[in-house]
């Protein structure tokens, strides 16, 4: 295939060449993960020696120290950035049960935030709807009942995540919506792409004003039983007994480490991930998988001698699931030194097939990150596409910080997503150390580049 003169021009002027310096530092990254990567081992003592960790358990105190501890064993900086987070705790094991038209058990979580119920449980006929829409048309009919939101996620699309936009918000502000027509609780089908009867916790609010009800995920198969049931026009009854409640906020921290920059330290590239989990399961994926990720990531640029012109700073936030106290206090708290973050990179979407990364900066920049992404074609982590970032880092957009987001392949990572099933053994050691290596080298193409990246406007 003949190209014209002015199209190869074109093709020199958007593709500007790398230096030798780059290929070499990412060839040298992927080759340190892949021959003696350490973030499988790191992963291993956060999830078997400290399990899950939900904001102001013991357990999330234990990581805190455990980030702390294992920056400083390799050497690096660490400091503890304190904050407090909201306390709420499960208590007894709910339970949940049909109780006509016949007693069965259903799978289910009570959703973060919820409050209990009496201690003898509450017990209502079901109405089934679909979204809130739905709800509001048959608002007559919701007085005095348990409603089931029974929205199922989509096939793989819309980036990769199943459509979760389009059914988080049934989680999220379901027990608002139920309550404001008269329900006496609620239920959703759970957030979750796989069949093995597993129920899906996840945030959930109230609002000023609404009568609180509980609010409980099950799992889909129960959803799908009670929705068969009622179109068969039998009448379906559920009780639940929940013992979770709010315990008000306490002290915890963001953990930072940092590799110094060699010209300009107080300029600074950002790489985050979140300590805190959900309280089933280890956290691993979610978000275990990109708190080693960065941990590693500092490790092996200082192990190859790979120290950039500005600092790079790993942030290990806390209370991503259940409040983003740690991304909004760091914002707050570092306000002053935001106008020299000249990046920040979160990895939250598990450690699957490394694909690339989202990328949210002014105009170019999405252009440049592509141009240095370039070598990462070697483990197929060069796909750069428009839009990204991260909740945690989210509130540094408003101070104009460039928000790029590490992308893997998110066709499994809702199976596992804040349930029992997201242990140690569903991450692939090989596919976290490509994850790291590619975190570990755009970090530091960024910390070394000569411009930075043009800002958003704040
Ligand atoms: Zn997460």
């Amino acid at each position: 295939m003949s190209r014209s003169l002015p199209t190869v021009l074109a093709l020199l002027v958007a593709v500007p060449a790398l230096g030798a310096d780059l290929e070499e530092a990412a060839r040298r990254l992927i080759d340190h993960q892949r021959r003696e990567g350490r973030a499988y081992d790191h992963l291993t003592e956060l999830c078997d020696d400290i399990g899950h960790r939900l904001s102001g358990s013991p357990a999330a105190e234990e990581a805190v120290r455990w980030g702390a501890e294992t920056f400083r064993s390799f050497g690096l900086d660490a400091r503890l950035h304190r904050i407090e987070v909201p306390k709420w705790v499960r208590g007894r094991p709910e339970v949940v049960r049909l109780t006509a038209p016949r007693d069965v058990v259903l799978h289910a979580l009570a959703l973060g935030g919820s409050i209990a119920t009496s201690a003898n449980g509450l017990e209502a006929p079901v109405l089934v709807v679909e979204t809130f829409e739905e709800l509001r048309r048959r608002a007559d009919e919701a007085e005095g009942r348990i409603v089931l939101f029974n929205k199922r996620m989509g096939p793989d699309g819309n980036g990769g995540t199943h459509g979760y936009g389009d059914v988080v918000p049934q989680r999220v502000a379901g027990a608002i919506e139920a309550a404001k027509v008269g329900a006496v609780g609620s239920m959703i089908r759970s957030v979750g792409t796989a069949d093995y009867r597993l129920p899906h916790t996840g945030m959930m609010r109230y609002q000023d004003g609404v009568p609180r009800i509980p609010h409980v995920a099950i799992a889909a198969e129960d959803a799908d039983l009670i929705e068969r049931l009622v179109a068969r026009g039998k009448p379906v009854r559920v009780s639940m007994r929940l013992d979770c409640r709010s315990l008000g906020e306490v002290p915890s921290a963001n953990v930072i480490g940092e590799l110094r920059g060699r010209e300009r330290p107080d300029e600074v590239v950002v790489i985050a991930a979140h300590l805190d989990s959900w309280d089933v399961g280890q956290g691993a994926h979610d978000d275990g998988t990109g708190v080693v990720a960065c941990i590693e990531a500092l490790r092996a640029l200082k192990e190859l001698g790979l120290v950039p012109r500005r600092t790079i700073r790993a942030i290990l936030y806390m209370n991503e699931e259940n409040g983003l106290a740690g991304g909004t206090a760091y914002a707050e708290d570092f306000a002053h030194e935001l106008e020299r973050h000249v990046a920040a990179i979160e990895m939250d979407i598990g450690a699957f097939g490394v694909q690339g990364f989202g990328v949210s900066a002014g105009e170019g920049g999405v252009e440049t990150v592509r141009g240095l992404a370039r070598p990462l074609a070697a483990i197929g982590a060069d796909r750069i596409t428009e839009g990204g970032g991260g909740a945690d880092i989210g509130p540094m957009r408003a101070h104009g910080v460039p928000q790029l987001g590490l992308r893997s392949d998110a066709t499994r990572y809702f199976d596992y997503h804040h349930t029992e099933a997201d242990t140690l053994d569903k991450v692939d050691p090989v596919e976290l150390g490509k994850c790291t290596a590619a975190l570990a080298y755009l970090a530091y193409a960024l910390a070394d580049a000569d411009e930075p990246l043009p800002r958003l406007d704040g």
